[in-house]
């Protein structure tokens, strides 16, 4: 007997589509207000409480906590850190840049959205190192319409981010969301466009290019959860959950 390994995309109905955008309309909520608070001497440990009180009180549950024993509500990864970093408490200082990664359970339902904010002012290398990433992200945004596949969400985001001389993160992935956090497909950040399943009315993909100003490679530390680059180069990592409507891409993750 031939033992299939079965994938399945599961593509969400109108009123699930309301939970996930009140689930995500939380993330982007906590993710503006941290990005307010950001400034140096502030310490990722400080953040983490704030967003953690933010979800509670909004009536979610923040989806990372606990999440294959992750010790911390919310990710932040500075500079080299690519994702995946753990709260602590040293603080941030004016040219560093921080990633942050919110994901909220409201109702049985998942929103997941990551941002990179300046700490202080920047270098202009930077600076472009978060417009271009941010921008690739809506590259791939913009390819989430009815009759395309999932590659051409990958392609467009490589595309922009090389583009630009700068390079994606290829051992981790954008993933379908709902009422799990990581559902099918994986979607890479690179790829040929035209490959992989036809996108429907109703799937809600995470989609979060990640990208590194030198080269791409990426290892994971001791802690077993930070994600950093192998040559140092600074990385930004930006992500919105989005639905595939009939009008065309649904940020759910977006405020208003
Ligand atoms: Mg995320
Ligand atoms: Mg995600």
């Amino acid at each position: 007997m031939i033992k299939a390994t079965f994938r399945m995309i599961v593509c969400k109905g109108r009123d699930q589509l309301k939970k996930m955008r009140q689930a995500n309309l939380i993330v982007a909520r906590v993710l503006e207000h941290l990005g307010q608070l950001i400034k140096p001497g502030v310490t990722t440990a400080d953040l983490d409480l704030v967003a953690e009180d933010m979800i509670r009180e909004a009536g979610g549950v923040p989806a990372f906590k606990g999440y294959q024993g992750f010790p911390a509500s919310v990710c932040a990864s500075v500079n080299e850190q690519i994702v995946h970093g753990i709260p602590n408490g040293r603080p941030l200082k004016a040219g560093d840049i921080i990633s942050l990664d919110v994901g909220v359970k409201w109702k049985g339902f998942y929103g997941d959205s990551a941002q990179t904010f300046p700490v202080g002012k920047i270098s202009a290398e930077l600076h472009k190192l978060l417009k271009v990433t941010e921008e690739s992200l809506f590259k791939g945004i913009e390819q989430m319409v009815l009759g395309n596949r999932v590659s051409d969400i990958s392609a467009s985001v490589q595309k922009h981010v090389e583009k630009n001389g700068f390079s994606v993160v290829k051992e981790f992935v954008g993933h379908g969301i709902g009422q799990h956090l990581h559902e099918d497909p994986q979607i890479p950040n690179f790829g040929r466009p035209g490959h992989g399943p036809r996108l429907r009315e109703g799937m809600v993909f995470a989609i979060e290019p990640m990208v590194n100003s030198k080269g791409p490679g990426a290892k994971i530390l001791k802690d077993r959860w930070t994600a950093v680059t192998i040559d140092g180069g600074y990385s930004a990592h930006f992500e919105h959950s989005v639905a595939v409507t009939k009008d065309g891409p649904w940020i759910l993750s977006q405020l208003n």
